[in-house]
């Protein structure tokens, strides 16, 4: 089947550019400058990079990851998110079809992985993309068939709600604050997308993976964790994988536990 081969070769190229404009936003979303305009430029020689330097994926091997005026190199960091968002096009593609549904869930991945990396470099969660994400989610729990509106309420508020209840009780218990607010718009977002079913599995999945990267990351440095982990590429990955494989998760455990029981 030549024809579902040349779909995805399309699929990705569309998603490595996708990425190549996620890439702007991670870094300059931040520093509250537009993604539109100016053009990008070197950061290094604040030289204009032309459109054949800007390829997605294929610049980067071309120039050997160097600037092509000045030769300061080209952190890895770009044709790796470019990759990511190429591959998350072909995946929901996969997984939802060529529908409303994947394409509001392909934003939402994009969404994600842009979040992910501000909130390592950064530490914060820019309300520019949670809140209307949020909003995104109602609307598609409101027209979409696949989806309910139902489901996008209770995600937002069971979201939002659980993630303010753990930052005030921390807050009360340990006199200083622990989760921020841009973690609480974090997880509204997800649930309005995926529902509270989504929230559980994205807070368990991303409370087991943050736990085992926190004790790895104190065996190697072997001195206690004083800089906090930044919680939400943790719980983008976890909303990440629900997208992808959670509906057939969830009802694998509770036949489990059926069968078992
Ligand atoms: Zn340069």
């Amino acid at each position: 089947m030549p024809e579902r081969i040349l779909i995805d070769v399309i699929l990705f190229i569309f998603g490595a550019c996708v990425g190549s404009f996620l890439n702007v936003c991670i870094h300059r979303i931040p520093a509250n400058r537009s993604v539109l305009r100016p053009r990008s430029r070197c950061p290094a020689c604040d030289h204009f990079i032309p459109f054949y330097d800007n390829i997605p994926l294929v610049s980067y091997f071309l120039l050997k990851g160097r600037c092509r005026s000045c030769a300061a190199s080209i952190p890895v960091r770009y044709p790796l998110v470019e990759l990511l968002t190429g591959l998350l096009a072909l995946s929901i593609s996969i997984r939802y079809g060529f529908s409303f549904q994947g394409g509001v869930f392909f934003i939402f991945v994009s969404a994600l992985l842009t979040v992910a990396f501000i909130d390592i470099d950064h530490q914060i969660i820019p309300d520019v993309i949670t809140l209307p994400g949020i909003l995104l989610g109602l609307g598609a729990g409101a027209f979409l068939p696949e989806m309910k509106i139902v489901d996008s309420l209770l995600g937002i508020l069971s979201g939002g709600g659980v993630l303010l209840a753990v930052a005030v009780l921390y807050h009360a218990l340990a006199k200083r604050e622990g989760m921020g607010g841009g973690d609480i718009k974090l997880l509204a977002m997800i649930g309005a997308m995926i529902g509270w079913e989504g929230v559980l599995f994205t807070l368990f999945t991303a409370s087991l993976i943050g736990a085992l990267s926190g004790v790895l990351m104190m065996l190697r440095s072997r001195k206690g964790l004083k800089t906090a982990l930044p919680f939400g590429p943790f719980l983008s990955l976890g909303a990440m994988a629900y997208v992808h494989l959670g509906p057939e998760m969830i009802h694998w455990y509770f036949h489990l536990g059926r069968s078992s029981g």
